[in-house]
């Protein structure tokens, strides 16, 4: 058998992806090693999942203690200690008055449950013709098909449109791209009211809510709007009636440097959907988390009719509040919000011998830097060349796992995520950096990039 999947066994499977991957032997700290004996930084935490790092024992032994008692009880026959735990645990992290949790197990079902959730609360307070749930493009929301109609990426969602009730979508808030002379505050703001434009366009009445990631993933490379705009996205939902909902899924348990990624502006949500970080790649884990004043009618009117056979086991919850446990021991948001910064300065500084890097941009550890064929205009790169495919596979042949998508609503655009476990060092940010800057260059050589000396 080689590395690169030449003689490996015929698979199965078929989500893998078609560029075969070495098979996986352990993972500790931010290192992954396959059963050839090469090691990969992890440098996107997977899919911006492990937050706290591969193999950490007071996770596993809590997940072991766990498993030596139960792994499964069903949430109709019984209640465990763990969800409980879990549940009110994750209310200590969250702004006040989020005090009602609802698990699941990925990040998909976790928009699901907010977009349900929402929508039985209309219902049960007399506002039955709201249905609209606003989004942006581009932006990811999930796979399953209420979060993709409102998932803005079309090359994801375009089979599908037919089999969806087309949700309206209003421009991410990509100010970094304008050339109109207006300040970004200007800009945030513009943007915002595009909000409120869509909300009168469709009618007040028939929207049910606006749902965004406060820092982007991985559709727009962590895109962050001006200040200006998270309040006053806020005040148009409120002056509206419309439900806020903030996608959590990959900015939220920490990474951004506040245990939100909505925490760094004023401007809270009504719902908020976590998943990814919050079980760090050691259990499959999700939760929505609402204020009371939001479950309680629902549950008054019968009951919230939604929920998963695997929500709230005790494994997952287990892990998951081990996970909360080591965050808060090794003081790992604070950790982050530092070693982001430190790797921002050293993303930023790659411009200059990159001209074509155009941007650099996120918060904490979720960060991204878009290539571009001319930074003034940020037109983007020729897509046929890929280079957002590229330049992932090159850093993998070279020991680094980067994570990339299309920049421009998936028809076009490159950009790469650098989103390491929140446990990373400043040497270890060095060892990423190097490997990077390293691939870059076989980027530019490959593709024709100019580098300056
Ligand atoms: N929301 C956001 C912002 C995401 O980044 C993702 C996954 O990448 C999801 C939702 C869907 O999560 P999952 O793949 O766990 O279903």
């Amino acid at each position: 058998m080689t590395a690169n999947g030449s003689n490996r066994r015929p698979s199965n499977l078929f989500y893998q992806s078609g560029n075969r991957r070495p098979p996986v032997d352990r993972a500790e700290g931010i290192y992954i090693w396959d059963q050839y004996g090469r090691r990969v930084i992890d440098g996107s935490s997977g899919a911006m999942v492990v937050n706290l790092g591969h193999g950490n024992r007071n996770v596993i032994d809590a997940m072991k203690r766990q498993m030596d008692k139960a792994t499964f009880a069903y949430r109709l026959h019984f209640e465990n200690d763990p969800a409980e735990d879990l549940a009110t645990r994750l209310t200590q992290f969250m702004p006040a008055g989020f005090d009602r949790v609802f698990f699941v197990s990925g990040g998909s079902e976790a928009v699901e449950s907010c977009l349900k959730l929402a929508r039985q609360y209309a219902v049960a307070t007399g506002q039955a013709g709201r249905f609209k749930v606003i989004s942006r493009f581009p932006s990811y929301h999930g796979c399953t098909l209420g979060a993709l109609a409102v998932t803005g990426y079309a090359a994801l969602a375009a089979p599908f449109a037919a089999m969806m009730h087309e949700m309206p979508k209003i421009p991410a808030p990509t100010a970094y791209l304008d050339r109109d002379g207006l300040t970004m505050e200007e800009r945030g703001i513009r943007y915002a009211d595009m909000l409120e434009a869509a909300i009168k366009a469709e009618g007040p009445e028939t929207v049910l809510a606006f749902i965004m990631e406060p820092v982007g993933g991985a559709s727009t490379g962590a895109l962050v709007a001006p200040d200006s705009y998270y309040p006053r996205v806020r005040e148009i939902c409120d002056r509206y009636g419309v439900l806020l909902i903030h996608d959590e899924v990959m900015g939220g348990a920490g990474r951004t440097g506040k245990f939100l990624s909505g925490d760094h502006w004023p401007g809270r949500p009504d719902l908020v959907a976590l998943s990814k970080g919050l079980g760090s790649g050691y259990c499959p884990l999700g939760a929505m988390v609402a204020p009371d004043r939001i479950v309680q009618p629902v549950l008054e009117a019968g009951g919230f009719l939604h929920g998963f056979t695997y929500a709230g086991n005790p494994l997952a919850s287990a892990a998951g509040l081990a996970v909360l446990d080591e965050i808060e021991r090794l003081d790992l948001i604070a950790h982050a919000a530092a070693m982001g910064e430190i790797l921002k300065s050293r993303l930023e500084g790659l411009k200059a011998r990159f001209p074509f890097i155009g941007d650099v941009r996120g918060k904490g550890l979720l960060l991204a830097a878009e290539m571009v064929a001319d930074p003034e205009t940020m037109k983007v790169l020729p897509k046929e060349l890929n280079a957002y495919q590229r330049i992932v596979d090159i850093a993998y042949d070279k020991g680094l796992i980067i994570y990339s998508r299309r920049t421009r609503g998936g028809y076009e655009g490159d950009h790469f995520l650098v989103c390491p476990p929140m446990i990373i060092t400043p040497a270890q940010i060095d060892e990423v950096m190097d490997i990077l800057v390293d691939s870059l260059e076989d980027l530019a050589a490959e593709l024709r990039l100019p580098v300056n000396g």
